[in-house]
């Protein structure tokens, strides 16, 4: 396996977590990786071995049932899974950044009591319910309503795309707390909502072209009673906390498409020592040398992006920027370098029977999900413009 020398760039703890991540991800979820996709099911097994490392609660504080490590450590567990497996690293990444992040940052004592300590253990999973059928990139223009009457919002609305929406008990939804649609973001609050308040259900997976395992779902929300007391942060400053939240998402989805990269160029070393073409093994031709030196070195560009972010994170300082950095470029090279991994298989490359395959299949997703690229380069260009 290709190791990047990120050692002198993180904490001797940081790098000892990495480490166990790694050989966790290879013996225990590389091996079922294949049958995920496969079967489009995460079985029940992977989420117990998750949950029996820690993995499902890696930010969040030891008092909520956490394992209280910082973000570098999140990343590069999250780099470790998702190139053993890319579908159980999302179910992970949004349970971890996206559900019990936002939780951790703006709950209230109630909430983190009920809810961190369920989601931290594994014992419940988490989703969240940014994107509705007519608002994606624009997800400031979303319609789902929340209205208050007799101290509950009530909620009518549906969401799209939601990941892990078969999987999980607790949903994170935004929905619009002043109807005028005008207003845009503004207007705009967070809940909390459990799978068993009257009005909320489910559809079904949606059929996808990779990480099949992740559950993919819509969710509609007909006359959802949701108590105040589930009201996530200050109401009308929900959208504030989406964003927020997507910041810690994004250095995920970085660290996913760094995981499947690195599986890319495993097999890439593999394959090309192994194959012999013209009386010596393909890696002696310059043209597959080439490639892969352009995919080593572009990985380790990636993993010094992503490392940056997640440590700005961990320091509280600003970080939107350099998290859409690491996200824009980790996912543009894996696209890369899954498109390399099969032209160096050849033939062998587009069949099932091996991984390259499925690796082509999933990376696209992380061009797309958590803001696609056209959007990582408007916040970009944003904050260097200084202009909306
Ligand atoms: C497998 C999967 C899992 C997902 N999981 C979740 C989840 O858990 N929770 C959740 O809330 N959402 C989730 N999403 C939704 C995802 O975040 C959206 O698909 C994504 O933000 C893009 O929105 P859209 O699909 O509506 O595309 P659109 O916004 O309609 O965009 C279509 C195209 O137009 C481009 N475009 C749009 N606006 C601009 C602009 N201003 N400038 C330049 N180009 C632009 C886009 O980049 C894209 O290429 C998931 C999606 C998928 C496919």
């Amino acid at each position: 396996m290709y190791h990047p020398k990120i050692e002198l760039f993180i904490s001797q703890d940081e790098f000892d977590v990495y480490k166990m991540a790694s050989e966790f991800a290879e013996k225990e979820i590389h091996p079922l990786a294949s049958s995920i996709d496969k079967n489009e099911k995460i079985p029940k097994e992977v989420f117990n071995k998750l949950k029996e490392v820690g993995f499902m609660g890696v930010t969040t504080p030891e008092q909520y049932g956490g394992s209280g490590l910082n973000n570098v450590s999140l990343f590069l567990i999250q780099v470790a899974i998702n190139r053993a497996c890319a579908a159980t690293g999302v179910t992970m990444s949004v349970h971890n950044s996206l559900v019990q992040g936002p939780i951790n940052k703006f709950g209230s004592q109630f909430q983190k009591d009920k809810y961190l300590k369920i989601l931290a253990t594994g014992d419940e999973i988490g989703a969240y319910c940014l994107s509705e059928p007519t608002s994606g990139s624009d997800a400031g223009s979303l319609k789902t309503a929340a209205e208050k009457k007799n101290g509950v919002y009530i909620l009518n609305g549906s969401k799209n795309f939601i990941t892990n929406g078969n999987y999980a008990d607790i949903f994170i939804i935004f929905a619009r707390t002043i109807p005028d649609q005008s207003l845009g973001p503004k207007g705009i609050s967070a809940f909390i909502v459990e799978k068993s308040y009257k009005g909320l259900s489910v559809g079904k997976n949606e059929k996808k072209l990779g990480i099949k395992g992740s559950s993919t779902t819509q969710i509609f929300l007909d006359s959802c009673e949701v108590p105040s007391e589930n009201l996530l942060g200050v109401e009308n400053e929900g959208f504030k906390i989406a964003m927020n939240t997507l910041d810690g998402g994004r250095i995920g989805i970085a660290a996913q498409a760094i995981g499947i990269a690195l599986a890319c160029l495993d097999e890439s070393v593999k394959y090309s020592l192994q194959r012999t073409q013209f009386g010596k093994p393909i890696a002696d031709h310059q043209a597959i040398k080439w490639k892969v030196a352009d995919m080593a070195t572009e990985i380790e560009a990636a993993f010094l992006m992503g490392i940056r972010a997640a440590k700005l994170k961990d320091m509280g300082v600003a970080h939107t920027k350099e998290a859409s950095m690491a996200k824009l470029f980790a996912s543009s090279i894996v696209n890369k370098h899954c498109t390399e991994a099969v032209q160096i298989h050849g033939g062998a490359g587009y069949l099932k029977d091996f991984s390259v395959e499925r690796y082509f299949r999933d990376a696209k997703i992380t061009e797309i999900y958590e803001g696609t690229s056209e959007v990582q380069h408007l916040v970009i260009a944003r904050s260097i413009l200084n202009i909306k």
